[in-house]
């Protein structure tokens, strides 16, 4: 479980939290050692969140592209409709275990808060979600979702009025609250041990893809990709495969993809700097001010990016491009229509990305994308924007 991703990574942190990012790394160490809590971990996402996820092939959309085969690694079929439940499970076993009663966590598009809410339901933990005003206009659904489970929504007021704030006030109740509670990061970002161990909870990902692919051709895929945001989706899905001969994409936001707008491609716009507990590449002024960041997917809305894909980005082992709000929704309706499923914007990124590939492959090449969430979330914003002619 690495601290430092070459240059990134680290644990830049107040005093205070020191000694809880200290005992959450032992008891993690400890944890992923121990046969008991992998067997707990694995019975509730089987049996609580329908894991394992199918590898289903898009062959409607495959057929129109005439190209490579295309297969989507359903995460949308998860308990609560996206990934970030493998992450809020696994956290939710170690708070109890670190005898802590009560949880917090930020979320932004509300998907990460409905996870912890689900989490803190089935594990009799009290839970708190800090998510910015605006977040909870847009995505109200997700907020009384999160209340009927039993969490309490706490509005954010400061700056933007968004996910970087979330985070701010999440990390600030921890401070005050450090010894009665655990604080549970919804991406792979953040302090020492966050980055490495929401990797692990998430590499479930792309250890069933592996697996899968295995009995499907004898072989990993040919191109593997996945949506960034702080990028746990995408860690999950590419750390099982950096051995292989995988080639593997990262798709970031690109937003209205004006000249000068940057998205929310900390990678792809960014420089190396400090925000939220990490060293990363971050979307920030000369003077190191955090920019602010605007994507149709309010989940990928996100200046900073988890340290390993910094890591991944210099070494060129994993190539990192954008793709627009437009082309995000245009993918949206075409996903609808040829196969019959509504994906969540973030993925649709990646998705876009893939179509503009698989024309250019063979028909033995095998594409993956990992879908990461539904799109129940984001009918309304989608309607909102118009259908297409
Ligand atoms: C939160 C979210 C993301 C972005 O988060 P990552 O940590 O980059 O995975 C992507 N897709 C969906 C459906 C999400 O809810």
């Amino acid at each position: 479980m690495p601290e430092w991703y070459g240059p990134y990574g680290g644990s830049f942190v107040p005093e205070t939290l020191v000694p809880a990012l200290k005992e959450l790394d032992a008891a993690w160490r400890a944890a992923h050692r121990d046969r008991a809590f992998r067997s707990e971990l694995q019975q509730l996402a089987r049996e609580w969140g329908g894991r394992p996820t199918p590898l289903y092939f898009a062959e409607n959309l495959s057929r129109e592209l005439g190209g490579a085969r295309i297969y989507l690694k359903r995460e949308d079929l998860v308990h609560g409709g996206a990934h970030k439940f493998n992450n809020a499970l696994g956290q939710g076993l170690l708070t109890r275990r670190l005898g802590k009663k009560r949880l917090i966590a930020e979320t932004g598009a509300g998907q990460h808060g409905v996870a912890t809410a689900m989490v803190g339901a089935k594990l009799g933990l009290s839970t708190e979600v800090y998510m910015g005003s605006v977040d909870m206009e847009r995505q109200r659904p997700n907020v009384l979702r999160m209340r009927l489970l039993g969490a309490t929504v706490r509005p954010v007021e400061q700056g933007s009025r968004t996910l970087k704030e979330a985070i701010n006030e999440a990390l600030r109740d921890w401070i005050a609250n450090v010894t009665t509670t655990h604080y549970l990061l919804g991406s792979a970002v953040g302090p020492h041990p966050y980055p490495s161990m929401v990797c692990e909870f998430q590499s479930v990902i792309g250890r069933e893809i592996l697996r899968e692919s295995r009995k499907l051709w004898g072989h990993p895929p040919d191109l593997v990709l996945a949506c960034v945001g702080g990028g746990s989706n995408a860690i999950g899905t590419f750390h099982p495969l950096l051995s292989t001969h995988a080639k593997l994409v990262g798709v970031e936001a690109g937003g209205t993809g004006n000249e000068g707008d940057r998205g929310a491609a900390s990678i792809g716009a960014g420089r190396p700097g400090i925000l939220h507990g990490m060293r990363s590449y971050l979307l920030q002024d000369e003077e190191g001010q955090i920019l602010p960041t605007e994507s149709v997917a309010p989940g990928l809305d996100y200046a900073g990016v988890g340290p390993e894909h910094a890591y991944l980005k210099d070494s060129g082992r994993v190539e990192y491009t954008s793709v627009t709000d437009d082309e995000a929704l245009r993918m949206f309706h075409r996903l609808a229509r040829t196969e019959g499923i509504l994906p969540a914007l973030e993925p649709c990124h990646a998705l876009a990305e893939a179509v503009r590939r698989a024309p250019t492959m063979r028909p033995d090449e095998i594409i993956v994308v990992t879908l990461s969430g539904r799109g129940d979330k984001d009918v309304e914003e989608v309607v909102r924007r118009g259908l297409p002619g």
